[in-house]
């Protein structure tokens, strides 16, 4: 029974391609990705985790239970082949196996995807339809960003910290907020965790985390998710030029390790890479005043203190070929607790970074206010309630210090390196307001 084989006696599909020499007899497992019949020959192409490679069964060179297995075999089935490597220009990747014996693991019943499906049968049939090579290529990509920023930080002395996603208080306004019933008290799934990482940056100086941010997002666009992957960081001592410079590292470090570890991927995702090798910070700056001046002269009549929504990053974006940041904000636009300029108090110290090719918005920062008073004002002012406040402001009250954060959404940031045009397919279970499925 080859299904009693241990693990070690396997080999990858990647190793057949890199290792494998003529003739060297292999056990591969994994499922049928393709199956095709011609006269007296069945062709298996088998996937695993690594890749895919043809598997061809000769009936005349089989025994008979062999054979009737690899008739009987169906698409998506699980299964075991023991063969030998040959050599096949017309196989892809140049190799194939020739068939000595098959295992059946598990046999798939009509497997209900056959390509050209619609978005919404996809996305019914997700536990299913995320076994596509489409989606198996993202993810792999997005484990790499995941693992870059890691490294970023690990390597920059950075503390990784483990914020809460249960909150009691909003922090990027009531709108999007989900709430939940705590013991009989109101409150809410986590917006961002940038409040927490600032309580911790008196003791551990440079904090960040990962963790999952909610937004009850009214509309449905291609850039917002209700459930996200926030990696947010924040720093004592850091002015918001310093945190500018610490997300285009990070982004420019992140692409690097894509390009040198995912090409392959990237390539099957149809991503054309040119844009991507050519980044390199510092990344362009422009105010928040410029971007007005130029997208009235792009035509799209916008007036000064209005956000920017989709449509006008999406032209901004057509001036730039590289990631690029807005800075400087009208202060009504922007979160109360962005540090008020010192040169125009109508403008906070905020930053956005935007991801060329239309994509828009992948990073939202600024410096915060460490003025108690200031801070206080602004709560009042944005109709919060300063009870609620009360550990937040209390930060500006026992050794206050200057200090600058960001949030980078890594669903959008996968979705901009591996040029998807949704951001559904940037996350395995997306959810949005109309659903949340499986
Ligand atoms: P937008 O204006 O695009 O809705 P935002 O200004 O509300 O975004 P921030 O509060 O600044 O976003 O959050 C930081 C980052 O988190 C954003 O730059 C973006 O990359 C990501 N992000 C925010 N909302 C979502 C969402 N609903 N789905 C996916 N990513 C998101
Ligand atoms: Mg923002």
């Amino acid at each position: 029974m080859l299904i009693l084989m241990t693990n070690n006696t396997f080999t990858k599909v990647r190793e057949v391609f890199k290792n494998g020499a003529p003739g060297e007899k292999v056990l591969l497992r994994g499922w049928v990705h393709r199956k095709m019949e011609v006269k007296n020959r069945v062709f298996l192409v088998l996937r695993d985790s690594t890749g895919t490679i043809q598997c061809v069964v000769h009936k005349d060179s089989v025994p008979e239970s062999v054979w009737s297995k690899a008739k009987a075999i169906t698409r998506e089935s699980s299964f075991i082949v023991e063969g030998v490597v040959k050599p096949d220009k017309r196989a892809p990747g140049g190799l194939e196996i020739t068939v000595s014996n098959i295992e059946i693991v598990g046999i798939s019943s009509i497997f209900p995807i056959f390509g050209r499906e619609s978005v919404e049968y996809l996305l019914d049939n997700r536990h299913l339809w995320i076994r596509s090579r489409k989606l198996t290529a993202v993810f792999k990509v997005k484990h790499t960003v995941l693992d870059a920023c890691r490294e970023f930080f690990l390597k920059r002395g950075w503390w990784e910290v483990t914020p809460p996603i249960i909150t009691m208080s909003a922090c990027e306004g009531g709108a999007t907020l989900f709430e939940l019933n705590y013991f009989g008290e109101k409150a809410y799934l986590s917006q961002s965790a940038q409040l927490y990482l600032e309580v911790l940056i008196y003791s551990l100086e440079k904090v960040w985390a990962i963790t999952p941010s909610f937004r009850a997002e009214k509309s449905r666009t291609r850039r917002h998710l209700s459930e996200y992957t926030h990696l947010e960081a924040e720093a004592s001592w850091y002015n918001m030029e310093d945190m500018m410079r610490v997300t285009e590292d990070l982004i420019h470090h992140v692409v690097k390790r894509v390009l040198e570890e995912r090409l392959e991927e990237l390539e099957f995702l149809g991503r054309k890479t040119e844009l991507l090798e050519d980044l390199k910070p510092p990344f362009p700056r422009i105010t928040y005043d410029e971007a007005i001046d130029v997208l009235r002269r792009q035509g799209l009549p916008i007036d000064w203190g209005e956000d920017l929504g989709a449509d006008e990053e999406r032209k901004l974006t057509e001036n730039f070929d590289t990631p690029f940041f807005i800075t400087l904000f009208p202060k009504k636009i922007k979160a109360f607790y962005m540090k008020l300029c010192p040169s125009n108090p109508e403008l906070v110290l905020g930053f956005d970074m935007l991801a060329p090719e239309g994509y828009g918005e992948i990073i939202g920062g600024s410096q915060r206010e460490d003025d108690y008073d200031n801070l206080l004002a602004r709560i009042i002012e944005a109709g919060l309630n300063p009870e609620e406040y009360k550990w937040y402001l209390d930060l500006r009250k026992y050794g206050s210090v200057p200090h600058s954060g960001f949030g980078l959404g890594v669903e959008r940031l996968v979705m901009w390196i591996t040029g998807l045009d949704h951001i559904r397919d940037a996350t395995p279970f997306p959810r949005f307001r109309e659903r949340a499925y499986p």
